[in-house]
């Protein structure tokens, strides 16, 4: 039955890009929705990276049975498990081959999915890339290793440059950035800087065309009510947001918040806004107004405590679903934390979940998680019949 949905919907979405099926890995001419020709900074391109449209099936969390909850399978995106990165890099990788770079730069935390999906995407397009990966001090001048998305990113043969956290916070993501940049073209190198989670004026077209996809995919033509997702840098939440409020769909958008507050992701937002002229001097969009942003860092950005890793693991066991400890996972926690303390808000409404992908960060978790998944007492000695 879901299935048998499923193809309908997908079969919807498709005939709305145009044509039957996208080509893959082609550089395509873009149009924006009606509703956001308004814009600035629209795209003029995209690159098809990404497998679309992603499934939306309904899902049980443990302990809200009761609600309406659907989730949009965006950790089937494609690319190697890249995630929501998937669809900004569409955008911001077009224009980069577009705009003649022979390599990127970008830049985030030693596990950034962000930074393994650019290195992926980069290499399929024909571009060389450079990562800045932020490590304790202890372990900036060791080789890297290769758990979870560091793995990917050696495979494919990214170059990878360590900084430390005292560097980062000092210095900050741009001007390291631009450091690296100015050494590249100083080697005869043209390279093209993405910001941290591809979180740029660009980049936010990826959502802006996923919520597009996903009202398709919607069960009636009531749509979702409620749309949750996790935050790290922004940049999906404010494809998303923006895209609900010009759409005139008018569904509450929530972020659960991993890192930073709540203040930093509305004045983020709000920058995304101004930049693609949805602000306060034209449209009129604000981030507050938009979208509601929760925390939900937890113990700090990457780091689980075991009732998260234990969570993530129930969730696993009951429905299949597979969140990230970095963000998915907090997310769900912090939704159904809400859901739990005011019932009332949640009822009656039709939820989807947007899983943003992160499946590699779970290796970094390991020793964490051996206690907890190995406790399950389910693996055995196959006892063979000795007669
Ligand atoms: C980057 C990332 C996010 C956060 O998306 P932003 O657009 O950076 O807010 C959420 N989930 C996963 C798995 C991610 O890798």
């Amino acid at each position: 039955m879901l299935a048998f949905r499923h193809n309908l919907t997908a079969k919807a979405a498709l005939s709305s890009m145009g044509s039957e099926s996208r080509a893959y890995l082609q550089l395509q001419p873009y149009s924006p929705p009606k509703w956001a020709e308004a814009l600035k900074k629209i795209p003029k391109q995209r690159f098809s990276l990404a497998t679309l449209p992603t499934p939306v099936h309904r899902w049980t969390l443990p302990g809200a049975e009761e609600f309406e909850l659907w989730i949009k399978r965006d950790d089937l995106s494609g690319m190697q498990l890249s995630g929501n990165k998937v669809r900004k890099l569409e955008f911001i990788i077009a224009a980069a081959k577009a705009q003649g770079h022979d390599c990127v730069i970008t830049i985030g935390g030693i596990q950034s999915n962000h930074c393994r999906a650019t290195a992926v995407a980069a290499r399929y397009a024909g571009l060389d890339c450079h990562l800045i990966l932020r490590n304790s001090r202890a372990l900036a001048d060791e080789d890297p290793g290769l758990v979870g998305n560091l793995l990917v990113e050696r495979l494919v043969g990214a170059h990878v440059h360590q900084v430390t956290k005292e560097e980062y916070v000092q210095h900050g993501s741009m001007a390291l950035a631009e450091t690296l940049a100015t050494q590249l073209r100083a080697k005869g190198l043209n390279p093209c800087i993405i910001p941290v989670g591809g979180s740029s004026a660009l980049g936010t077209w990826g959502y802006i065309e996923a919520f597009r996809e996903m009202q398709q995919q919607a069960p009636d033509s009531r749509g979702f009510t409620d749309i949750v997702m996790a935050c790290g840098s922004g940049g999906t939440t404010a494809g998303i947001a923006l895209a609900n409020y010009l759409s005139g769909h008018k569904a509450r958008v929530w972020a659960f918040g991993v890192c930073d507050d709540p203040e930093y992701f509305y004045s983020f937002i709000q920058g995304l806004l101004d930049e693609l002229g949805a602000g306060s001097n034209k449209i009129g969009a604000t981030a507050r107004d938009l979208v509601t942003c929760v925390q939900a860092k937890g113990g700090g950005y990457a780091i689980s405590s075991s009732a998260e890793l234990q969570f993530m693991q129930h969730i696993a066991q009951s429905s299949g679903i597979i969140l990230d400890p970095v963000y998915s996972g907090k997310a769900a926690k912090g939704l159904l934390e809400a859901m739990s303390s005011n019932p009332a808000d949640w009822s009656g409404r039709r939820i989807v979940f947007l899983h943003t992908g992160g499946l590699l960060g779970m290796y970094d978790k390991l020793p964490q998680l051996q206690p907890i998944v190995g406790g399950l007492g389910r693996s055995h000695r196959l006892q063979l019949d000795a007669s």
